[in-house]
């Protein structure tokens, strides 16, 4: 069932900088209406988002383990499923998305899609749709051809079924028998945007995942979603699992001078996200964050904090600059809180 025949040349590279990305940020936590414990600090995606794919399960011997490894590091990954295996285990694929996780289409029987005809390629592929769509409500947007082959045929039909085409480039080699080891430094060669194949089916896989994360934190990058638009990996904005908000641009509030708050995806964890808050224009601002119910504010960073009312956080500069975060408990509803800035 492994994807790739493209050889990859191996490079002993390895990140020595584990720490060096967490020593960048200051966390002043505040805790407000906490009711569970706060992550210990702010991520940072400064270097931008990679996309960790995960091929030909739902596996009843390894998708459990290998959700809760990738939530206990803080990370959200794509799953490519068989169809077939979706039909018959949809718990785990619904497990997936309560995870936090994106899901799409990898056919229905893993052929050699290349060689069928576009009736077969279509039976294939809407198969796979309708067993996620029956697993979770929704149908994917993302499909990626087993063993990275593709043609013009089965383009057409993607085209037909709304899919968008995603291969990989980087290759864990994880089906080739790739230490943990090797795994790890693979993921290590990926830049912004880029998408690493790997397989829900070994343990040398999961066994990769801390010291991917812990690669990616070195390099303030982070676990993104791939995006239907543009097949490139990009911060989580309210795909399956995710936060619905975007960026947020808050112009000056004319009464009371000029500032600007602008918001942007931290690290994700299945009950919980960060925002990070960065404040423009002035130095002495008020921001005010409306968060939307039944979603809370659970610990802030390098601001001030206080609390109107339940819904809404009034932050002040703390003496720690002028960009600060929040964590918030998302209970199911993963809308980014509106903002506003005002100066003076
Ligand atoms: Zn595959």
């Amino acid at each position: 069932m492994a994807d790739s025949a493209v050889p990859l040349g191996r490079r002993p590279r390895l990140r020595k900088t584990l720490a060096a990305a967490l020593a960048g940020v200051v966390t002043a936590a505040v805790a407000t209406v906490a009711l569970s414990a706060a992550p210990a600090s702010a991520a940072d995606c400064s270097g931008g988002y990679v996309g960790l794919t995960y091929d030909d399960g739902p596996n009843p011997n390894n998708t459990t383990n290998l959700l809760n490894t990738l939530k206990a590091n803080g990370l959200r990954a794509t799953f490519f499923n068989i169809g077939q295996n979706a039909q018959n285990y949809p718990s785990l694929v619904r497990a997936q998305v309560d995870a936090g996780m994106w899901v799409g289409n990898h056919s229905y029987t893993h052929p050699h899609l290349t060689q069928m005809s576009s009736s077969q390629i279509q039976s294939e592929l809407q198969r796979t749709q309708q067993a996620i769509q029956q697993a979770t409500g929704a149908a994917p947007k993302l499909f990626r051809p087993p063993y990275g082959e593709t043609n013009s045929t089965l383009k057409s039909v993607e085209q037909q079924l709304g899919l968008r085409e995603i291969i990989w480039d980087v290759d864990s080699q994880d089906w080739n028998g790739a230490s943990t080891a090797q795994i790890v430094q693979a993921a290590g060669r990926l830049q912004n945007g880029q998408i690493i194949l790997m397989h829900d089916q070994y343990s040398t896989t999961v066994q990769a995942i801390p010291q991917i994360a812990a690669n990616l934190r070195s390099r303030n990058m982070c676990a993104g979603m791939i995006s239907p638009s543009t097949g490139r990996a990009v911060a989580p904005d309210g795909g399956s699992g995710g936060p619905t908000g975007q960026p947020t641009v808050t112009p000056t509030n004319p009464g009371g001078g000029s500032c600007t708050a602008t918001l942007s995806a931290g690290q994700q964890w299945s009950d919980r996200y960060n925002l990070n808050v960065s404040v423009s224009g002035s130095s002495n601002w008020t921001v005010t964050m409306n968060v939307p119910s039944p979603a809370k504010i659970i610990a802030t960073w390098n601001t001030s904090a206080s609390w109107p009312s339940s819904q809404v956080m009034v932050a002040k500069p703390n003496g720690s600059g002028n960009n600060f975060g929040v964590t918030i408990q998302h209970n199911g509803n993963w809308t980014w809180p509106s903002v506003s800035c005002q100066a003076g």
